[in-house]
């Protein structure tokens, strides 16, 4: 053993080579703290004064794979942007004293290698992905707002080209094996058990170092100055467009790019330390990691602490194979439990399967798992138009039509048909899970699952219940959320639970700015720049104007005419226009992009020239609607903190995360301007903006709805 510390071992073998083992202390995966750098640094010094050291080779001794990355908590410790910076120079600094190792050096990746871990591997003379499902290697940090700090931004360029260095920073691209060897940013992809051989045929081929495929292409925009300049101008056009306002990482990412492919990497380096400092200071990196926490809390949640003996979930029913019942279904079957499918005629289940099907097919694309596994899983799966097979079932989940009489009528053959003790959960989105629950003899195994479209893609679930369920229900179903992948929120029984009653508002203010005269190209572009991914009306296209319809429909006798859009919607319905799937909504389908349905503003006798609106406008009067529907829920004991609220819109909608939802936008605006900006609202359009009671009291009171310091992760800023 040449070194040994807490996180890494060093072990020499016969031919001068060197192994470098990591292994994290007290962590499901490697990450890097100040102490694992620091420790990494000592290791190498040792090395570089090594006599005959041939070659480096760095391993995780964790199956969990390689490195995930930077530990957040070291960012929650930094008050100022100097401290920012010099963490940035620490991982500088040592992946530096690696890269200057007068060795070839070689990092083996399995599993995820992401933010400073791909930096690490970076930082090598050559990688070996090892070609397993889950092995996954990416540059994420501009989602928490920052940037890659130790180096990234440097070398990813110098290793695969600016222009795919570019994806992966600023859009996320993340690599299984083979496509990270296409891209060459790995030397070899090969499965784990030709890794040795690999290894030594790596070690042999020497210490050059490769440079990027050069291509005419390649060349033409990047293997000169005038191709770089213009690569890069468009870049900052295309960021200018897509990245929302007060998000300043993905500009501060480009720049450093920039910076480096101009003027050297020790520029370039330096630009990374100060703009991680200068980022570190933003509201957008304190809410981008806050979520993160909130996120990981959601996935330890307390309510399963106590609670012994839960029925085990084993094998699965569910009812109906359309959109969602599919997808929950094969994410049932992809995550290991027995899964039966129940559908109203053959004819219905061959649809739905083929749904299935269809979904493994990408699985097996994204190489989630193999096509052999993913046929094995499809035939494993129980398919009846009776209730074959849900005799044995822990858990049925009903994702049929959105229609309370069915629904009931499901729930009491449910009850008929499954073991006495087997949990019976809903996906409704808008129907009262009380309602269904009426006249059952067994309600308190019945609860709300309330999955998002598309299944496998969303990672929010609602986990809703009454007075009558169990809490032991309600712990069964998160826990199984969580076995699922899933981020399970838990709120009570209410029309809309938390995500769509706060859409409802937003939904329907555009449909009131889309009557008035305003472009749906506008209004949509405005929630596009405030951060959201799609403006409502695209959005209401893609979930489709039917279901909306349905929604607004079951919700109307609770929101009552708060909300002035159902009839405008109802006409868009009559004229046949149900969004992306019938090729026809705010905007019409099937050209080279969507462009704007010329005869809504017949439909809905907008008004045609209405005064114009700057985005800001815009955006307030789409989003202090949420905001106060939101804070009402939390008024309502509908969800039991602010965190769980913005969770749920983030994680179900995909709400501007950087602003971190709406009630911690609440917060940075500050309640007394939100209740203020609601008032002249009201005044101006109408009672549909007036502030509810909770959030008057809390303006009054002067409380936010995060303590001064914010939750973990942002104690310090
Ligand atoms: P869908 O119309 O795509 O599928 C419903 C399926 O249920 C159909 O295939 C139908 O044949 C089947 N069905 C009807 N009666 C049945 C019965 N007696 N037994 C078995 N199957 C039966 O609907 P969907 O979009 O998948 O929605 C299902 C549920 O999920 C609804 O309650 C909906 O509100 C909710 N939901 C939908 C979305 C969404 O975006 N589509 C999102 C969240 C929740």
């Amino acid at each position: 053993m040449l070194y040994r510390s807490a996180s890494l071992r060093v072990e020499a073998d016969a031919g001068g080579h060197v192994t470098l083992w990591f292994d994290v202390p007290g962590q499901r995966f490697n990450v890097f703290t100040r102490r694992v750098l620091t420790e990494l640094g000592e290791a190498l010094r040792v090395l570089a004064d090594r006599p005959g050291l041939t070659a480096v080779v760095l391993r995780s001794a964790k199956e969990s794979g390689f490195f995930a990355g930077a530990d957040l908590h070291v960012f929650t410790q930094i008050t100022t942007a100097d401290e920012a910076s010099a963490l940035s120079a620490l991982g500088q600094g040592v992946f530096t004293q690696l890269a200057d190792l007068p060795v070839p050096t070689v990092a083996v990746i399995h599993g995820p290698c992401l933010g400073g871990g791909l930096e690490l591997a970076l930082a090598c003379t050559a990688r070996v992905a090892v070609d397993q499902p889950g092995t996954l290697l990416g540059l994420p940090e501009v989602e928490l707002g920052i940037l890659p700090g130790w180096g990234g931004t440097q070398r990813l360029p110098r290793v695969v080209g600016i222009a795919r260095a570019l994806q992966m920073i600023l859009a996320g691209r993340k690599l299984n094996a083979a496509e990270s060897v296409q891209w060459g940013l790995a030397d070899r992809a090969v499965p784990p058990e030709r890794v040795l051989e690999t290894l030594t045929e790596v070690l042999r081929a020497g210490p050059a170092r490769r440079r990027p495929a050069r291509t005419w292409r390649r060349w033409l925009l990047e293997g000169n100055p005038i191709g770089r300049a213009l690569l890069f101008a468009g870049m900052r056009q295309l960021l200018a467009r897509k990245v929302p306002d007060d998000m300043p990482a993905p500009h501060e990412a480009l720049r450093a790019v920039e910076v480096g492919v101009k003027r050297g990497l020790e520029a370039g380096l330096a630009y990374e330390r100060a703009a991680i400092g200068r980022l570190s200071q933003t509201t957008a990196c304190r809410n981008l990691i806050n979520l993160f926490f909130l996120r990981e809390q959601a996935r330890k949640p307390p309510l399963l602490d106590g609670i012994q003996d839960l029925p085990a979930i084993r094998r699965v029913g569910v009812v109906g194979a359309g959109t969602m019942g599919a997808g929950i279904a094969q994410l049932a079957a992809v995550k290991g439990f027995a899964v039966v499918i129940r559908e109203v005629s053959e004819q219905a289940l061959a649809a739905g399967l083929r749904k299935v099907e269809d979904l493994f097919r990408q699985a097996v694309d994204r190489r989630i798992l193999s096509a052999e596994e993913a046929q094995r899983k499809l035939a494993a799966i129980g398919r009846t138009t009776a209730w074959d097979g849900f005799d044995t079932a822990d858990l049925v989940v009903e994702a049929v039509l959105e229609d309370l009489e069915l629904k009931r009528r499901i729930f009491r053959e449910l009850e008929a048909h499954t073991p006495a003790g087997a949990i019976l959960a809903t996906n409704t989105s808008s129907l009262l899970v009380k309602n269904i629950q009426e006249g059952l003899a067994h309600p308190e195994r019945v609860a709300a699952l309330h999955f998002f479209n598309p299944v496998h893609k969303m990672p929010l679930v609602e986990v809703a219940h009454t007075a009558a369920t169990d809490p032991r229900t309600v712990a069964a179903l998160v826990r199984w959320s969580l076995a699922l992948g899933k981020t399970p929120v838990v709120v009570k029984d209410a029309p809309g639970f938390v995500v769509n009653r706060v859409l409802i508002p937003y939904f329907s203010e555009a449909l009131v700015l889309r009557s008035a005269g305003v472009p749906a190209g506008a209004i949509d572009q405005a929630m596009r720049h405030f951060g959201m991914p799609m403006g409502p009306l695209e959005l209401l296209d893609q979930i489709g104007l039917d279901v909306a319809g349905h929604i607004s429909r079951s919700l109307q006798p609770y929101s009552g005419d708060r909300f002035p859009a159902g009839p405008a919607l109802e006409r868009l319905l009559q004229a046949g226009l149900l969004g992306q799937t019938g090729g026809r909504g705010f905007y019409v389908y099937g050209g080279k992009r969507p462009r704007e349905n010329p005869d809504i503003a017949r439909l809905l006798g907008a008004a045609p020239a209405a005064g114009r609106l700057t985005a800001s406008q815009l955006q307030e009067r789409l989003v202090l609607p949420m905001v106060n529907e939101a804070v009402a829920c939390l008024g309502e004991g509908i969800a039991a903190d602010a965190a769980t609220v913005d969770l749920a819109m983030v994680f179900g909608t995909g709400w501007a995360p950087h602003r971190g939802g709406p009630l911690r936008y609440a917060d940075d605006l500050g309640l007394p301007a939100v209740v203020q900006a609601l008032d002249r609202l009201a005044q101006e359009h109408g009672p549909r903006f007036t502030p509810c009671a909770e959030l008057r009291r809390r303006a009054a009171a002067g409380a936010a709805f995060y303590g001064p310091a914010g939750n973990q992760g942002s104690s310090a800023r």
